[in-house]
């Protein structure tokens, strides 16, 4: 068996740092050794994202990068997986000659098969989207973390104008419950103790006669895992059910990300979102009822063709009446390939600008203040490691805050600790250790 040695490089969304995983659980049962360089790697793989321009341009320039290790070795395979290579195609060889290999999202299974040829012959590349594929058979590489993604769910059905992912990664499937619950059973038996389900539309999920919200209830059951988080949710399909299911279920934590893209109605309908500010609204009164402690974030997309400043202004309005704990907010930037291409780019970049800044301004206040709320409080903490910048430790409250903390005894990742406030910033909470939980 060969022992060739495999470097990745991720970019984009946590479904692709999940499908890096997968990778290289695949590669490494065909023989191949993860490496952390690319300096003495035999294989590079960049495994890509294409919902927004700026990451393609980072990752072509990446490539370029890359491309020295081949001009010292030209045994070296340099390929490029992901949602760019779906999205390009054998296009990617007009940009960037110098790669081997292009594999879409759904074809992963067949890159032991695809670097065989390379090695023997001269390009491969393979981007047929297969609407059965839910990889549910093959495991993921266990990066040694108390916390994993498991992909519970592939594709999406949506369409909304904007969003290139389901050309992409193409229709909804969902993998068999029996697999997810194997995987979220054979990771806690590993070490794990918190879980993010994963799916471009996650709460979609369902198979045979499981629902979304029968999986978090079966999750909830599994012994010695501590926490359970889903994303990214879609409005259309929070069901009552699911806000129950998350109600009820301990395990399951007080955060979700409910992305709304804008607070216009003529806008959410040009976008295909497929609900009304009013429908949304009223999930969030539901979610805020059922689940009081919940910390709740979004997505919001400005300067979407034809979204004139009402359209902005009910977004910013929306946003100061809602107080999100956090938002990931983006100015438009038409994608290739989707509806709203040919709608052009009609609004200015300034005006984008002035609108992201806005809003970004506007989160950033009221997230501090959300913040600041928890001083002198205690919250549950999960330790997922030592503190990146200065001494103590890291991990997540059950909101989903990050929270950095000194203590007076030894900790270790994986214990749930109570924590201290002490101060807090738009992103972080920070303070000190109070006393263990029994475990
Ligand atoms: S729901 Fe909309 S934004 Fe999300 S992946 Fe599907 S098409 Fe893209």
């Amino acid at each position: 068996m060969s022992q060739r040695k495999l470097y990745i490089e991720t970019y984009g969304c946590q479904m692709n740092v999940a499908d890096s995983h997968l990778i290289c659980g695949h590669l490494e049962g065909q023989g191949y050794v993860r490496t952390d360089t690319p300096e003495d790697a035999d294989v590079i793989l960049v495994n890509t994202c294409a919902v927004r321009e700026h990451a393609e341009q980072r990752v072509w320039g990446r490539l370029s990068d890359l491309a020295r290790y081949k001009q010292r070795n030209p045994e070296i395979v340099l390929g490029v997986v992901g949602c760019m290579a779906q999205h390009w195609r054998d296009k990617v060889w007009e940009r960037a000659p110098y790669v081997d290999l292009v594999v879409g999202p759904d074809a992963y299974r067949r890159l032991p098969d695809l670097l065989q040829s390379v090695h023997h012959s001269q390009r491969a590349h393979d981007v047929r989207l297969d609407r059965g594929e839910t990889y549910a058979d093959l495991a993921p590489a266990y990066d040694g973390k108390v916390t994993a993604f498991v992909s519970i769910m592939r594709g999406c059905d949506q369409f909304c104008t904007f969003c290139i992912v389901p050309y992409v990664r193409g229709r909804e499937r969902s993998v068999p419950a029996e697999a997810v619950l194997g995987r979220v059973r054979e990771l806690v038996a590993r070490g794990v103790k918190e879980v993010t389900f994963l799916g471009q539309t996650v709460n979609a999920y369902r198979h045979g006669e499981t629902t979304f919200a029968d999986l978090l209830r079966q999750a909830n059951e599994i012994r010695g895992l501590e926490r359970i988080r889903f994303t990214s949710p879609h409005p259309v399909y929070l069901t009552e059910e699911v806000i129950a299911a998350m109600a009820e279920c301990e395990k399951v934590m007080p955060a979700l990300h409910l992305p709304l893209q804008s607070a216009s109605d003529a806008v959410l309908k040009r976008m295909n979102r497929q609900y009304t500010l009013a429908e949304y609204d009223r999930l969030v009164h539901q979610l805020r009822t059922a689940i009081p402690d919940l910390a709740l974030t979004t997505d919001i997309l400005v300067g979407f063709p034809g979204e004139r400043e009402e359209d902005f202004q009910a977004t910013y309005a929306y946003l100061e009446k809602t107080r999100y704990d956090a938002a990931f907010m983006f100015k438009y930037s038409p994608r290739p390939g989707t509806r709203a291409y040919k709608w052009g780019d009609p609004i200015p970049e300034e005006e984008k600008i002035r609108r992201l800044e806005a809003i970004i301004e506007l989160q950033e206040r009221v997230s501090a203040e959300i913040n600041a709320q928890a001083v002198g409080s205690t919250v549950e903490v999960l330790v997922e490691g030592q503190a990146k910048r200065g001494p103590g430790w890291y991990g997540r409250s059950p909101q989903f805050k990050n929270v950095v903390f000194t203590a007076q005894r030894a900790v270790r990742p994986g214990e749930l600790v109570r924590v201290k406030i002490a101060d807090s910033t738009a992103h972080t909470l920070k303070g000190a250790l109070a006393g263990g939980k029994e475990q």
